[in-house]
């Protein structure tokens, strides 16, 4: 028989315990700093007007039904999201150089992308190890772990400066054997909220041309970090543009608010070639092999909400209008918990606060810190010092900047 005897306890996720933690938290005071989702500015889930508006689309066709997604999951959505990451003019499309597959968010988008680099990335001279940035996003290690690819680190995050250790990635990813995959977070880097500029990016395309490294793309926040869903893509169409070979993984949790109904893609874009188009097309019957054992077939909800969207110009529009609002009020937000910060005199430098960009600051507290705002003022964030801007207010952010002005002193 089994011996289920044997199962050892495993830990509860740091964050999900986080969460749990909060709700049970009776104080009128209390702050979820903790996970990454939007809050509008009661500390509420926002529902994008956008999202209301395709919802209600949808609900009264008399036509729809419910029956399974094709494999690759909703063609709709995934040729305009291929699209709205890559750029509509993106030779890589009018060269059928990419294909995309619907996966269960991002999530399932790495997932997927490493079950697939775990059966072929194999061929002689290849280095199978995935580096991740230091720190990343925690379900990083796990999810390549699983599929039984080895992971390493790249250093990424100054802790003197608060920002990018460029030199320390560069001669990293110069270490690392050529042709290794390499994780990059497209914007909004999470935990940090630290992104490598343009020209940097620039450098780190050229190095990793010169080392063949493969570009993992993890692309969880498209237009949540700027408002600007171009700019948020320019560090990917700047790697197709060069020519490389890659994947993204794209998540529609955070800039559509479609958290829970797990929309997202991935998309392979090869290599320009003359057999280009043939192996884009191998790789794609690959995908969807691995797809059918997997899940079948992608959920439908949010996938529909999410093409509604994308293939209607003024619901296009409008979505603009919404991402803009998100963004625009996490900007201010970091402004306002700077600049309190600086009347307070709290000690320390806070730029970093509004150097960083998107849903997450790194904000130097220590663990020691952390546990204090925690239990003295029902503050709930990562130990590891990270905030989600998402969870500050107008009305909780002046209770925020005192409570760290407290435990940093
Ligand atoms: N990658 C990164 C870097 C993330 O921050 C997230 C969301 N926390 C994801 C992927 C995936 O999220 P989801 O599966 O909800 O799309």
């Amino acid at each position: 028989s089994f011996p289920a005897e044997a199962v050892p306890q495993a830990p509860e996720d740091a964050l999900f315990g986080l969460m749990r933690a909060y709700r049970a938290d009776e104080s009128k005071d209390k702050v979820d700093l903790g996970i990454g989702a939007y809050r509008d500015d009661n500390a509420k889930p926002w529902v994008l007007p956008v999202v209301k508006k395709a919802d209600e689309i949808l609900r009264n066709d008399p036509d729809l039904n419910h029956e399974y997604l094709p494999i690759a999951g909703l063609n709709s959505l995934t040729s305009k999201a291929s699209e709205l990451i890559l750029g509509a003019s993106s030779p890589a499309l009018a060269e059928k150089r990419t294909t995309s597959v619907q996966t269960i968010s991002g999530t399932g988008a790495v997932h997927l992308a490493g079950l697939f680099l775990a059966r072929f990335y194999k061929v002689d001279g290849a280095n199978r190890t995935v580096y991740l940035s230091n720190p990343t996003w925690a379900n990083h290690n796990q999810i390549f772990t699983n599929v039984g690819l080895p992971i390493a680190t790249y250093p990424y995050f100054d802790k003197a400066t608060r920002g990018l250790d460029f030199a320390g990635m560069k001669a990293a990813l110069a270490a690392a054997p050529d042709r290794s995959i390499i994780l990059l977070h497209a914007c909004a880097h999470n935990p940090t909220g630290v992104d490598p500029t343009p020209d940097q990016w620039r450098e780190i395309a050229d190095l990793m041309r010169a080392k063949r490294h493969f570009p993992f793309f993890d692309c969880a926040y498209q237009g949540f970090a700027s408002g600007d869903l171009d700019r948020d893509a320019s560090a990917i169409r700047l790697f197709v543009d060069r020519g490389f070979e890659l994947v993204v993984a794209q998540s529609f949790a955070k800039n559509f608010g479609l958290y829970g109904e797990r929309a997202g893609c991935l998309h392979f874009v090869s290599s320009p070639s003359a057999g280009a188009a043939e192996v884009t097309a191998r790789v794609a019957s690959q995908l969807a092999i691995l797809q059918r054992s997997e899940i079948s077939n992608p959920p439908l909800y949010g996938a529909r909400i999410a093409s509604a969207v994308l293939n209607d110009e003024a619901l296009f529009a409008e979505w603009r209008d919404n991402l803009r609002t998100m963004s625009g009020r996490i900007i201010d937000m970091r402004r306002a918990l700077r600049s309190r910060l600086e009347a307070l005199g709290t000690p320390g430098q806070w730029n970093h606060i509004t150097d960083q960009i998107g849903m997450f600051s790194f904000t130097g507290l220590s663990e020691a810190q952390v546990a204090r705002l925690r239990e003295e003022f029902h503050v709930y964030m990562t130990k590891n010092g990270r905030i989600s801007m998402a969870g500050l207010n107008t009305r909780n952010v002046e209770y925020f900047a005192k409570a760290v002005d407290k435990v940093v002193r």
